[in-house]
Order: C-alpha cells, then structure tokens, then sequence
C-alpha cells in the first residue's frame, strides 16, 4: 500500500550520513553513485538515495522508500529512486544483503575498463593480496569479481548480476561495471562501504605494479 510524506528515520539519516562521506572522498561526482539499506523487519523494501541529488549535500529527506521485487516507489509523489535501482534490487533479491554502496571510485573504475569485454560478463582475479580478507570469502586467498559491461539499459546490468550471483557458490560481494564504478554490499553501510574501501585499495595497486618495475636478481652480489 502506498503511504504518502517524508520517510526520514535513522535508516534515512544514516544513508545520507554516508553518502556525504563517500562524496567527500571524491567517489560520486556530479550526481553519481547511491546507496541502500534494507528496511528493517520489511525484508522486500529497501530505503535508496533518491535521483539526481549531489550526494554531498544529501539529507535524510533525499531518499526513497522502494519494494524490492519491482524497484517502484512505495509513496505517492515526492523524490524518484535512483536510475540504478535495478541494481540494488538484483542484489536484496539473490543475496541477505542489508546494505548496498555503489560509487565511481577512479581505480576500480579504470581496472573495470581496462579488463572488461564489450558484450558479456567477465572476471577478475584477484590473488595474494591482503585486503581481499575483507570480503569475507569462505576463501580469502582469492576472488573472482565479476565485470559487467556499461549496458545503457540499467535492468541488464542488474540481470547480468542476479545470473551471476544465482550461479557462483561462492560470490565475492561486490562487482564492477566497466567504464562506470563499483558495487558492493553487506550486512549494513560500513561493511559495505568498507568493503568498496579495499577492493578500491587493491585496484589502486594493480595500477601501480602494471607500471614499468625495476629490475630483480637473485642476490645483489651473485
Ligand atoms: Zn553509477
């Protein structure tokens, strides 16, 4: 049933809190990126920062109360849903996830464009490095992140996700889509964002190793 007024809570105000923090970093330029929190004890709606805002000046009224299976507004009137709700719902739809941050961070951003195939779904992976033991994989030593292509129709790229994540037993939670950001969710915003955090980080290093190295031997004297 459709309810009409503002939807400010602490669910609300926490979103905008985070938004603002992620522009600060320089990850949602323009009017780029959104978040999303599942509604407590409503596991089919979410609450998702509403379109066309700059998420540095977002407030707890700057957001949109949405039913999961169909991505619409629950309200009648007022602010509309970020463009990239379908993401969003793909995502509350496959996985328990109560929180989802998606930015235009440069590094992951440049990995996903640099590897990315132009009309399927491809992978990344990501080996050695530490941060992956915040993904929180059955298996920290490596991740297969998957990268979809920058489709315009906003529905495919959360079809192309909700295949994958229906598919792989494992799933890292976050993926890439290429020449456009990065997604990844979780049990609420910090370990969402916290997560965007290092996969950001190891994106930034696979950039810095491609650059030319310096030469290695065996022993300096040998
Ligand atoms: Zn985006």
């Amino acid at each position: 049933m459709s309810s009409e007024g503002p939807v400010a809570d602490d669910q609300a105000i926490e979103l905008a809190t985070f938004s603002r923090a992620l522009y600060a970093r320089g990850w949602m330029p323009g009017t780029a990126g959104n978040l999303s929190v599942r509604r407590s004890g409503l596991d089919n709606r979410a609450l998702i920062t509403a379109s066309g805002r700059s998420k540095g000046e977002l407030d707890a009224n700057d957001v949109v109360e949405v039913d999961v299976d169909t991505g619409l507004s629950t309200q009648t009137g007022g602010a509309s849903a970020s463009a990239e709700v379908s993401i969003h719902s793909a995502i509350y739809k496959t996985t328990c996830a109560l929180a989802v941050v998606h930015v235009h961070s440069p590094f992951a951003t440049a990995v996903a464009s640099r590897v990315a195939a132009p009309n399927e779904v491809v992978f990344l992976r990501l080996e050695h490095y530490e941060l992956l033991k915040g993904l929180g994989l059955q298996d920290p030593t490596s991740a297969d992140l998957a990268i979809v292509p920058n489709w315009p129709q906003v529905p495919q790229i959360g079809a192309d996700l909700a295949d994958h994540l229906s598919k792989a037993s494992d799933p890292a939670p976050a993926f890439l889509i290429a020449y456009h950001g990065i997604t990844a969710w979780g049990s609420d915003l910090a370990q969402a964002r916290n997560r965007v955090e290092c996969l950001e980080a190891i994106c930034q290093q696979l950039i810095f190793a491609a650059m030319e190295p310096t030469s290695r031997t065996p022993h300096p004297e040998g």
